[in-house]
């Protein structure tokens, strides 16, 4: 019986001194880690042309709605004139 325990105290040094050492490929999860900047996601949209989702900072406005890009804009406005 004291062996046993002896291993498991042993098992659990090691587990300490690997999880102080070398924690950088398993990090302990921790809740209050994450900067809040990078916690906000990014909003999706739809193109209003071909639907194509994307971030709303990378959207291109337009009439009618927002564009994935200069050509899709140009398309849907022409194709639905005012
Ligand atoms: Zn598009």
């Amino acid at each position: 019986m004291k062996l046993l325990i002896f291993v498991a105290a042993v098992f659990a040094l090691l587990w300490l001194l690997k999880r102080s050492l070398g924690g950088r490929a398993a990090p302990p999860s921790s809740r209050s880690a994450k900067p809040d900047a990078a916690a906000e996601p990014k909003q999706i949209i739809a193109c209003a042309q071909c639907g194509m989702h994307l971030p709303r900072d990378e959207a291109l406005p337009g009439r009618g709605g927002v564009f994935c890009g200069d050509a899709h804009r140009a398309a849907y406005e022409k194709a639905h004139p005012e």
